[in-house]
Order: C-alpha cells, then sequence, then structure tokens
C-alpha cells in the first residue's frame, strides 16, 4: 500500500516509513493510506460472521502488502489480541460494543498493541533498542505502556505530571517492570511534552540512541481500529433477524469522540464494506466538530475539562484525515452529530441504568445519550424543520444524515461504542447511579502493585542526564 500526506498529495511513502515517522515534520501532515480495497462481499457477508482475529487479519492485509508477510501479520494479530471485542445488547435495537476487554480496559489497547508489534517487526535486524518517548495527561501513557510492555526490541520511557492523574491512572503507569519505565515530572503535562519534544530535537541525543514516539496520530494505531467497526457491524446484521426482526436495517454507529481517531477508523471500515449506514459523531462540550459540521467552519478551540476526560480535546488532530477522506457536503450526509454537557453525561448514565439496566462509562455515556435522542424524536423534530442553529447549546447539529428517514420509520439500529470501562471512572458512575461498578481483576490487580516511576525535574538537563545513563 502506498500512503500519502494530509498536507501534500504528491507524498508517497511505504507502511513501513509511515509507522516510522509517525507524521511528516516537513509538512506537519498526517499519513494516509491512497485506496481502501473492498474486502471480498463473500467475506463480509458470511452467515455466521468470521472472527475478530480472522476480520483483522483480512482487513490489515491490503494495508502491509509486500512488507509484512502473512504469516508474520497473523503472528502480530494473534499476539495483539489476545481478547475480543463484545457485543451487548441493550434493548431491541441498541447494541454496545464494548471495547474495554484488554489489558488497561480502554480501546486505546487496540491500536496501541498493534503498533507495538509493528513498530517491533520493522526494528528486527537492528542492533540497538528502538527507544519509544511518551508524554501523557493519563490513559494513553497505560495503553503505550503496556502494549510495549516485554515486546522484543523496544524499550519505552513515559513521562507523566506527578500528581495531576488520577490514582488509578498513576498505578497503570508506573508499575511496569523490565523495557517500560515512568518518570514522574515535577510539573505539568506541557512540561513533560517539551522533555519529549526536546530530546527529538538533540542532535547529540539522537547520535546515540534511535528515539521515537507513539503518537495517536500514527497510521498504526489507526488502521487496526478499523477491526472492530467491520466485525461488530457483522455479528449486528447477522443478529438483527433473531432480536428487532427488522428488515433491511440500517446500522449506525455512535462514537463517543475527541481525538477523532476512532470515527476515522469506522470511516476506514465503511469504505472497506462494512455494513454501516451512518455515524453519530458525538462530544462532550469540547464541539469543534460538531460546530464544523453545522457551520461549515473549523474552528480550534483551547479544551475544556469535563467528566469524560479522554474527549478532551479542542483541536482534534484526525479533523485533517477526515477531511481529506470526504467531503463536508458528504459528512452531513454520512453523519449525524451531537454534544453534550457533563449535566447531560451524569443524566445519560443514570438513564442509561434505569431503562436497561446497562452501566455505562462517562464516555460510552455521551454516545448512548446521542443515539437515543436520536431515536426518540430527535431525528423527527430535525425533519420537521424544528431545528436549534444555536452551536453554542447541547444537542443535533442540524444537518439531516441520508439515513435519517431509516430511523423515524423505525428501521435503524445503533451500536454504542463503550471505549473504557466504567470502573475506570467510578466516582463518576456513584454519583449518577449511587452505586460502584465492579472492579475487574486486572484492574484491582494493578492496584496493588508498588509504584516504580522515578521523581524527574522539568528542566532538560536532568532529563538528558537520565536518558543517557539509563538507555
Ligand atoms: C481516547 C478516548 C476517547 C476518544 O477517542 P478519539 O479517537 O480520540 O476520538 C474516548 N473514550 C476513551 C475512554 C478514550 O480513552
Amino acid at each position: 500500500m502506498i500512503y500519502t500526506d494530509t498536507r501534500d498529495s504528491s507524498v508517497k511513502v511505504d507502511f513501513k516509513t509511515a509507522v516510522v515517522n509517525g507524521m511528516n515534520a516537513k509538512t506537519g501532515g498526517l499519513y494516509i493510506p491512497t485506496s481502501f480495497p473492498l474486502l471480498d462481499p463473500t467475506f463480509v457477508n458470511r452467515v455466521p460472521e468470521h472472527s475478530f482475529r480472522e476480520t483483522a487479519f483480512e482487513m490489515a492485509k491490503p494495508f502491509v502488502d509486500g512488507e509484512i508477510p502473512d504469516n508474520e501479520l497473523e503472528f502480530i494479530i494473534q499476539d495483539a489480541y489476545p481478547f475480543n471485542a463484545q457485543i451487548v445488547p441493550i434493548d431491541p435495537v441498541t447494541y454496545v460494543l464494548e471495547l474495554f476487554h484488554g489489558p488497561t480496559c480502554a480501546f486505546k489497547d487496540f491500536g496501541a498493541r498493534f503498533m507495538a508489534r509493528v513498530m517491533s517487526y520493522f526494528n528486527r535486524g537492528e542492533n540497538d533498542n528502538l527507544h519509544i518517548l511518551v508524554a501523557t495527561s493519563g490513559d494513553t501513557g497505560s495503553a503505550v505502556g503496556s502494549a510495549f510492555h516485554n515486546v522484543p526490541g523496544i524499550d519505552v520511557t513515559i513521562l507523566y505530571p506527578d500528581g495531576k492523574i488520577s490514582p488509578l491512572q498513576e498505578k497503570q503507569l508506573s508499575t511496569f517492570t523490565g523495557n517500560v519505565r515512568a518518570l514522574k515530572v515535577n510539573g505539568t503535562f506541557d512540561d513533560c511534552q517539551k522533555l519529549v519534544k526536546t530530546a527529538f530535537t538533540d542532535e547529540e541525543l539522537r547520535k546515540k540512541f534511535r528515539l521515537s514516539s507513539a503518537n495517536s496520530i500514527n497510521i498504526s494505531r489507526l488502521l487496526p481500529q478499523s477491526f472492530y467497526y467491520m466485525y461488530a457491524a457483522n455479528v449486528v446484521r447477522n443478529r438483527i433477524p433473531h432480536d428487532s426482526k427488522i428488515e433491511d436495517a440500517s446500522i449506525i454507529v455512535s462514537v463517543p469522540s475527541g481525538n477523532f481517531g476512532n470515527l476515522t477508523s469506522g470511516l476506514i471500515a465503511l469504505k472497506m464494506g462494512a455494513p454501516i449506514k451512518g455515524f453519530v459523531a458525538a462530544t462532550n462540550a469540547n464541539h469543534t466538530i460538531p460546530d464544523w459540521i453545522a457551520t461549515g467552519e473549523y474552528k480550534a478551540r483551547p479544551s475544556v475539562a469535563t467528566l469524560s476526560n479522554a474527549m478532551d480535546v479542542g483541536a482534534p488532530s484526525n479533523y485533517e484525515r477526515i477531511a481529506a477522506m470526504y467531503s463536508l457536503d458528504e459528512v452531513r450526509n454520512l453523519f449525524a452529530s451531537y454534544w453534550t454537557d457533563d449535566e447531560g453525561t451524569l443524566e445519560a448514565i443514570r438513564q442509561c441504568n434505569e431503562k436497561t439496566g446497562y452501566i455505562i462509562d462517562p464516555h460510552g455515556a455521551v454516545a448512548w445519550k446521542a443515539w437515543n435522542d436520536i431515536r426518540l424524536g430527535g431525528m423527527e423534530k430535525l425533519m420537521s424543520g424544528n431545528v436549534e442553529t444555536d452551536t453554542a447549546k447541547p444537542g443535533l447539529t442540524a444537518n439531516i444524515p441520508a439515513w435519517a428517514e431509516t430511523v423515524t420509520s423505525k428501521k435503524a439500529v445503533g451500536i454504542i461504542l463503550e471505549t473504557a470501562h466504567p470502573a475506570k471512572f467510578g466516582a463518576t458512575v456513584v454519583k449518577a447511579v449511587g452505586r460502584e461498578p465492579s472492579m475487574p481483576d486486572r484492574l484491582e490487580k494493578v492496584l496493588s502493585l508498588p509504584d516504580r516511576a522515578t521523581p524527574m525535574e522539568k528542566d532538560y538537563d536532568s532529563f538528558k542526564e537520565w536518558l543517557v545513563s539509563n538507555l
């Protein structure tokens, strides 16, 4: 597969270059495949559907063609995914796609674990280890640390702001042994990021060590997220005749979004033939993308803190990829778009539990609320011309997607992406429903491990000295 750049379509690189570079330093653009080959319809349409890992293999193949042989790709997928994406029906027309069955209990495991193994593959035959430096304000660090833990040929150093992440998050990224180390920096997240950036531009350091990043914009984190969209859409299509018995149902996927990597992966699955009719772009008070869809103007802004904090992004980097794949009119046809505030999020956790018995985390709750409002009158109101045009008010944006009528005629079913286990956000869940969600064993276990983080000052000299004597 040839990859190009969102800012310069004359750029043409192979998969390895796109993965190793992360982004195109010359243009500041993001890598994107030049084509999205359709999966064979007999594969997609099979009843019963293919397993998650079989689906992952078929989808990954064209993107690594000629660079990773089939047997190696198969090993990468088996090793990356000892867990599954699970589909849970919570009412006859609503399915939750649980993406938290990986080691860190959040969907980022799907992207990070594939990326780690691909990087390790591309590093084979090198004499020196690859050193990954990652600054984190919380969740990314644990997904990346866990994904690379014990992966051959790679060392990871995680930097986080001391005292500024949740106790559970801190446990999840400071308790690794072996090739993954954590530094608790006496400063802010911005200080951590600055230390990493300075290291990357330090020629002297780069001569000594092979440094790399594990940024969320890396194409090898985005592609694997498309696997579970294809898998889930096939599972749901095969279940509809037994559950709601709707003929020719439209499948609508509601995605709780921050940086919009997850939703971009959904677009990749759609282009490759997943039986999906449309998407709901659901955000918290950081509603840059809903506003773009509503007004046609993209305006990045500073992020604001919310209960769904992994979605607190004011300048979503994958906007560039979405705009490279679809025109604004196409986006308005394909997406409904919706945002809610913290009050709405708490209300959604409570209502979802009351109506269905399901306990949803504050991120998934945003997506559930969007779908629930859309199907229970929101879309009908939109189509009758009764629209809210003030983008500062929560709710649906005024565009009417091409699939709107399938919702009002009750021929649509929804898939809600549940991106984290509710136990990771226990305090918010308790506030909404009055009880603690049950704690998965792997989270419980990490809480009792000893903290191994090394304290670090925020000046570059201290950091460099540590790197030189520890890498
Ligand atoms: C990262 C994250 C999101 C947002 O995903 P994007 O790809 O950035 O849109 C949503 N929920 C959780 C739990 C996350 O960790």
